[in-house]
């Protein structure tokens, strides 16, 4: 039977870089598996159907809650985004390690349930350094940028419940730094 893979949450606020972070990792590591979410955000850019996320309606979404779909959900800037228990199951149960790329109140309900799940805050180097990637990302309307960047601030203060934290400074340089926190994870001497 395949060993169970990891959970691996990667958490930043929005515009701190997690998603070019994961999709770096996930280009360099095979084993990696990034877990779809579902959300009632509607898509925006390029994004597609069960790529990025799950796109539902708020009605489906609550069904989904109702009947414990979900590891983990939130709310947060007016949507709903949730984990599905479904998603990571499967990918754990072939051995390969899923990435979590969600919030900071779901990467500390994640570890509530799950204790051994690897928790990775990324922070980016400065607000003004994170306004300017949010402007710089050009996805978002003014009003949601100066929101996102006031919930930053209290997103921030939560690394603490985090077990490791990684500065983006220059993007080859966290990517290196998380490979080097998940080497440093398969080399621990298990004590169970
Ligand atoms: P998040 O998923 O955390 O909301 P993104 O991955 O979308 O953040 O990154 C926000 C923006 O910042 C994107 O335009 C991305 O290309 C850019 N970015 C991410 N990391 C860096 C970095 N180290 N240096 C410069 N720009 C970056
Ligand atoms: P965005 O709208 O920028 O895609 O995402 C907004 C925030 O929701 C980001 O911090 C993102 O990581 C987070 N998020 C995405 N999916 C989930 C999820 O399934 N659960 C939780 N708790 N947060 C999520």
């Amino acid at each position: 039977m395949p060993k169970r893979g990891w959970l691996i949450v990667l958490s930043s606020p929005s515009g701190g870089g997690k998603t070019t972070i994961c999709d770096r990792l996930l280009r360099r590591n095979c084993r990696l598996k990034r877990s779809i979410s579902m959300t009632t955000r509607p898509p925006r850019g390029q994004e597609r159907q069960a790529r990025e996320y799950y796109f539902i309606d708020k009605l489906e979404f609550q069904k989904s809650i109702r009947t414990r779909q979900f590891l983990e959900w939130t709310q947060v800037h007016g949507h709903y985004y949730g984990t599905l228990k479904a998603e990571v199951e499967k990918q754990q149960r072939s051995g390969r390690d899923v990435v979590l790329v969600i919030d900071v109140q779901g990467g500390v309900a994640v570890k509530q349930r799950n204790p051994e799940a690897i928790l990775i805050f990324i922070k980016p180097p400065s607000f003004k350094i994170l306004e300017a990637r949010l402007r710089g990302r050009g996805t978002d309307d003014r009003k949601t940028i100066s929101g996102r960047l006031r919930h930053a601030r209290w997103e921030m203060a939560q690394a603490l419940k985090y077990d490791y934290v990684v500065v983006n400074r220059r993007l080859s340089e966290a990517v290196r730094q998380i490979e080097a926190v998940l080497t440093a994870e398969r080399l621990k001497v298990q004590k169970r």
